[in-house]
């Protein structure tokens, strides 16, 4: 049912915009209403805190539909739960009331502040420094390629409180837009997922009270990565949606273009490829899907799984979503059809939440 109601909801009022959203690369703003007027913008909230209290398994089907139309918006859902699920995990309930309210109701979104310049796959490498003056904390430095930075209220921002322990000497924080001392850089120009902004996130100054500071000091690298091990199945579903959307749109396509006389899906050539898309797509949702459930039961076996489906399900959205435009021919090489879109935002699953080389070091240091 839920499926049901998204997919619709998706065709409806996501989908028409979807290739403008990539043409202008434009926030897409009537996805984020569509998603807000129907309780899909942040569903993994609980509903202690006015949110849908959505599981991972609902939460990856949201997201999935979403993809499967435009993987741009599908980052508001999920972008979503990979900001504020810090503060879900490991902050305080005073924080969890505050900032979880908001973002259940739909009146801000949250963004997620690990990497930086110089800190991306070796993300305990980072400089942004925060120091506590009294009460406050003090935050200074520069995250790169933040999801939604700008569109969102909240970021949690990992900073070092102590420089002597690496990954033990990071804390995580909640800063605002409307904090003194924040501001953005110019929207990168990327290959794919245009409709999502990717800014720099400046931090100059900024001073927060103490209170803002999610679990305690020191502990913000395990709170990031225990997040992660939740939020890469998310970025499964869009890998997975995106792969689904492409060849739901070559199936179609098949069956109505003719050469040598006949629709080009009456060659077995042609269904062999649809097969072993389909296929490729189905191990990816059982594993993902699989994943999901371990993230709601808290598995001990979720670290594997989650990176293992996170990367399966990413390498094959880049193998679908290339057979499709292949499947296609010129046309499928063109702006007028939407696969090579589709083609170009599958790239990002491979790269973001850790790239499919670091989910390879993750499984291998936790082998089942
Ligand atoms: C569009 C977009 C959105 C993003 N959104 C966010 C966000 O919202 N929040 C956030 O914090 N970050 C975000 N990121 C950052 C993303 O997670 C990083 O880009 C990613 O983790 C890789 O880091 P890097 O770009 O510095 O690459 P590098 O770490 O420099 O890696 C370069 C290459 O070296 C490989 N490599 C590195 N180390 C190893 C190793 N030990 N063994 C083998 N190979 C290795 C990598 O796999 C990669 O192929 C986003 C990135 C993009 C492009």
């Amino acid at each position: 049912m839920l499926r049901d109601a998204v997919r619709s909801l998706a065709e409806a009022k996501i989908a028409p915009y979807a290739a403008a959203v990539d043409e202008e690369a434009r926030f897409p703003r009537e996805a984020l209403d569509a998603l807000v007027a129907n309780d899909l913008h942040a569903v993994h909230v609980p509903e202690e805190f006015g949110g849908a209290g959505a599981d991972a398994l609902a939460t990856v089907i949201v997201i999935e539909e979403v993809a499967r139309v435009c993987a741009s918006s599908s980052l508001i859902p999920a972008v979503n739960k990979l900001g504020s699920l810090p503060v879900i995990l490991s902050g305080s309930e005073a924080l969890k009331k505050k900032y979880m309210t908001p973002l259940a109701k739909g009146e801000a979104m949250f963004s997620y502040c690990l990497s930086e310049p110089d800190a991306g796959s070796d993300a305990a490498g980072m400089k942004t420094k925060a120091v506590r003056d009294g009460d406050h904390y003090v935050l200074n430095g520069v995250k790169r390629w933040i999801t939604n930075a700008g569109e969102s209220e909240y970021y949690t921002v990992m900073a070092v409180t102590d420089p002597t322990k690496r990954s033990k000497g990071i804390s995580a924080f909640v800063v605002e837009k409307s904090d003194e001392g924040v501001s953005f850089g110019a929207p990168e120009k990327k290959l794919g997922i245009k409709g999502s902004p990717t800014r720099e996130v400046y931090l100059d100054n900024v001073r927060i009270p103490a209170d803002r500071m999610i679990g305690e000091e020191g502990t913000g690298f395990a709170t990031a990565m225990k997040t992660l091990d939740h939020t890469r199945i998310t970025i499964a579903a869009q890998a997975l949606g995106i792969a689904q959307g492409a060849l739901d749109y070559a199936k179609g396509y098949v069956q109505e273009r003719k050469q040598f006389g006949k629709p080009i899906a009456d060659f077995q050539g042609i269904q062999f490829m649809l097969a072993d898309m389909a296929m490729k797509i189905e191990a990816a949702r059982q594993l993902t899907y699989a994943a999901a459930a371990k993230s709601e039961r808290g598995d001990s076996d979720l670290t594997f799984q989650g990176a293992a489906a996170k990367c399966f399900a990413s390498d094959v959205a880049m193998e679908v979503t290339t057979d499709a435009v292949q499947l296609l021919g010129g046309y499928g090489y063109t702006r007028d059809y939407p696969v090579e879109r589709m083609m170009r935002d599958a790239k990002i699953t491979q790269i973001y939440e850790g790239t499919n080389q670091v989910q390879r070091i993750v499984m291998a240091r936790n082998l089942p």
